[in-house]
């Protein structure tokens, strides 16, 4: 057993602050085990502060989320409206489902009072008295150790009425996902919360923060961005903020799944890492005999990057001019993510080695969004199904050169045509896939597969 400290790991460019706990020798989610760790000691320096002040702290912070936008949490609060005379919820997002993901599930199964303190804390600052944890359906044994977690704060007045003796009166509840993909888009899970199907809201109007749950401002953030508003009060805001790098401070979890010898969730300093550093050094480069091919860097909505590719940062050079680097040495930031044309997303890195086909993964990836579009829209309805019938047939080696060129221009179609998110999440990937590996895709068809047209006869007569 690997033993872990809060703080940066010896001989590793780990940073443990929301993982302090995961995998820690004689560690269990107790909440004896909790407090005598110092647990809840950061909810009682909280309730001594005013609400506002902790949202302060939280903005100075400059955390942003972690479910994938990275939009700053801080700011989101300050979105309920002032005037606001109906009941304020907090949803804690844990319907972790983009594939390559596989964080908030283990702070769940080993440290689910951090969540619940980070919980209680965000609801006292933006005034909610009822929050619940949206758990996704497949994580079934999470859902009870949060149930039980709860239960045990309750018994110590962490939760409930008049939290330690402070006047204020909180409830959670857990509330288990209906196994759907969409059920994480922030207003898809509010309509299921709320015992409809989770078919996603028009936003804007509808954002949450305003006119969320039962039309009530609500406050949807991620498991891991709720446990670091604990640390935020505990350190202050501007000490958090000495954690990574401007503009995208603290730490985060990487998750890094495929071909690489040692995947597993690292927690890192936000842009403190480069490409280089996380995949060799912390996973111990490629697997034998093999290179390295592409990186999905955010969660498989996230488009794929090539590791032969480079890319011209804006302003980041000296003096502010532009700065020139390769794959391999992006930081593992959101900013720097974004503008070498991907996104630090989920966090959920998949690596893919000379062995993967790029048609196979592309494939993948459209049967996975075919199957998981709630249907709602013409374009993302439609437009993933012919995407993966598309790939399908070029798997099957059926497909013509023709059918690259339509399986883009659907992607093209759907790209910002839809209700939400998610229609970009499943059309970027095809045309990233298919800008970066045209050849390769081109090599897996056949020019004699051109269907020809049904009135071909006729037009010959
Ligand atoms: P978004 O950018 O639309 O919104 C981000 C957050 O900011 C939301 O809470 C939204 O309500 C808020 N917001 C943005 N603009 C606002 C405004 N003007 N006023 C008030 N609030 C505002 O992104 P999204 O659709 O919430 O999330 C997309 C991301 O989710 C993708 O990038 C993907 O990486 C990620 N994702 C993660 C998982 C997972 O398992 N963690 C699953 C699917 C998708
Ligand atoms: Fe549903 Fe897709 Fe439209 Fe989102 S984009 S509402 S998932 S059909």
């Amino acid at each position: 057993m690997i033993t872990y400290k809060a703080g940066k790991q010896p001989d590793s460019r780990e940073y443990r602050l929301i993982f302090k706990n995961v995998d820690r020798e004689s560690w269990d989610p107790s909440i004896d085990c909790y407090l005598r760790d110092g647990g809840y000691e950061d909810l009682k320096k909280a309730m001594g502060m005013e609400p506002k002040a902790i949202t302060e702290e939280v903005k100075k912070s400059g955390l942003r989320g972690r479910g994938g936008a990275g939009f700053p949490t801080g700011l989101k609060w300050t979105f309920i409206p002032p005037n606001n005379t109906k009941p304020v919820y907090l949803i804690c997002n844990c319907d972790e489902s983009e594939p390559g993901t596989f964080k908030d599930r283990y702070i769940v199964h080993q440290d689910p009072h951090q969540l619940v303190e980070g919980m209680v804390i965000s609801c006292f600052a933006v005034g909610a008295k009822v929050a619940y944890i949206y758990i996704r359906e497949e994580f079934p044994e999470a859902a009870l150790i949060l149930e039980n977690a709860i239960a045990e704060a309750k018994a110590k007045n962490f939760v409930g009425t008049n939290v330690l003796g402070s006047g204020f009166d909180v409830e959670i509840y857990v509330h288990r996902g209906a196994a759907a993909y969409i059920c994480g888009e922030e207003t898809g899970l509010i309509e299921s919360l709320e015992g409809k199907r989770a078919y996603p809201r028009i936003k804007p109007p509808y954002f949450p923060a305003a006119l969320g749950l039962y039309m009530c401002p609500t406050i949807v953030n991620n498991v891991e961005s709720l446990c670091h508003v604990k640390h935020i009060v505990r350190m202050g805001g501007d000490e958090y903020a000495k954690l990574g790098v401007k503009n995208n401070t603290g730490t985060r979890i990487l998750c890094v799944s495929g071909d690489v010898k040692k995947p597993g969730y690292f927690e890192v300093e936000v842009g403190k890492v480069t490409m280089r550093e996380l995949l060799y050094d912390m996973c111990g480069g490629p697997k034998d005999r093999r290179e390295f091919k592409a990186v999905i860097p955010g969660g498989s909505s996230a488009k794929i990057l090539r590791c032969d590719e480079s890319f011209t940062l804006k302003g980041k050079g000296p003096e502010g001019a532009d700065l020139k680097i390769s794959f391999w040495d992006i930081p593992m930031d959101f900013d720097s993510l974004a503008a070498c044309g991907s996104m630090a997303g989920s966090g959920g890195v998949i690596v893919m080695d000379d062995t993967r086909k790029m048609s196979w993964v592309l494939n993948n990836l459209n049967t996975f969004y075919a199957h998981e579009s709630c249907g709602q829209c013409t374009p993302c309805r439609e437009g993933s199904m012919w995407m993966k019938k598309i790939s399908d047939r070029i798997v099957a080696g059926e497909a013509s050169p023709k059918d690259i060129a339509t399986l883009e221009s659907v992607a093209y179609q759907i790209d910002g045509r839809t209700i939400c998110a998610f229609g970009e999440a499943s059309s970027w990937p095809v045309e990233a896939i298919i800008a970066k590996f045209r050849d390769e895709l081109l090599a897996d068809t056949k020019p004699e597969n051109e269907e020809v047209p049904h009135n071909a006869e006729a037009q010959a007569q």
